[in-house]
């Protein structure tokens, strides 16, 4: 039987890097893991317990206080999709929306939401057999993955992407609130003191700009084939 790998994919939000890593995980038969879903469950809480200020900052300690009590999961549906659990109740739609995404990035700097996550995170890839993306998995979570890719993409052109997603889905925001937010998150993950978004040394990098999701699910495949050759010569 082929070895299991590890594949980890970071970039900036909106990259496309998701889309990217659930087409290889259902074309090779892995599991796929959101991370960032993850950040999103545990903003959705501090929303939801009033543990965010009125100056958009994270009253830090209560949020520190409860993490013990925030359990997430996925749970795999009919289609093979995955959604989101939050203590048990299924917040897929609720995490995607604008007003989580404004207040995922200061959760997300917090350390002590970061070590629980990345100990999560790490336990899922024990068995190796996943793709997992984020921020900081192939320099963080799984440092050892056999495979890195760095994914990203003009703000404008993730932003757009971020827009239709959301419009399709009912959403009411506007072009400019979400290229705002999009920068405003990018700013905020690559200089807080934990596990910036950066580049691990041994990333390769992609600019998807100008790729269709056929041609970048392609080029992955073509990237994960190589590393399994290598590993069974
Ligand atoms: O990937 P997505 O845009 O849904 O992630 C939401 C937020 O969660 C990011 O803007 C980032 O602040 C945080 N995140 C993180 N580390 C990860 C994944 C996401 O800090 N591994």
């Amino acid at each position: 039987m082929a070895r299991k790998i590890i594949v980890a994919i970071d970039g900036y939000s909106s990259s496309g890097k998701s889309t990217m890593a659930r087409d290889l995980a259902s074309r090779v038969g892995y599991r796929y893991i959101d991370s960032g879903a993850m950040y999103r469950a545990v903003a959705l809480y501090a929303l939801e317990h009033e543990m965010i200020n009125a100056d958009g900052s994270v009253a830090e300690a209560s949020l520190i206080d409860a993490l013990d009590g925030i359990d997430i999961d996925f749970a795999v549906q009919a289609d093979g999709s995955q959604h989101t659990m939050l203590n048990g109740v299924d917040v897929e739609r609720e995490i995607r929306q604008l007003r989580v995404s404004s207040v995922v990035s200061p959760v997300a700097a917090i350390g002590a939401v970061r070590h629980r996550l990345v100990a999560l995170q790490q336990a899922m890839g024990r068995s190796r057999g996943i793709v997992m993306d984020g921020r900081d998995i192939g320099t963080t979570v799984f440092p050892d993955a056999e495979l890195k890719i760095f994914v990203d993409a003009s703000p404008q052109t993730r932003a757009q992407r971020r827009f239709s997603e959301l419009v399709e889905k009912g959403s009411q925001v506007s072009y400019a609130d979400v290229l705002a937010n999009v920068v405003h998150r990018d700013e905020i993950d690559r200089t807080r003191a934990e596990s910036p978004l950066r580049r691990a040394n041994d990333a390769i990098a992609i600019d998807n700009s100008h790729l269709t999701r056929e041609q970048q699910s392609e080029w992955l495949m073509e990237q994960f084939n190589r590393v399994i050759n290598s590993l069974e010569q």
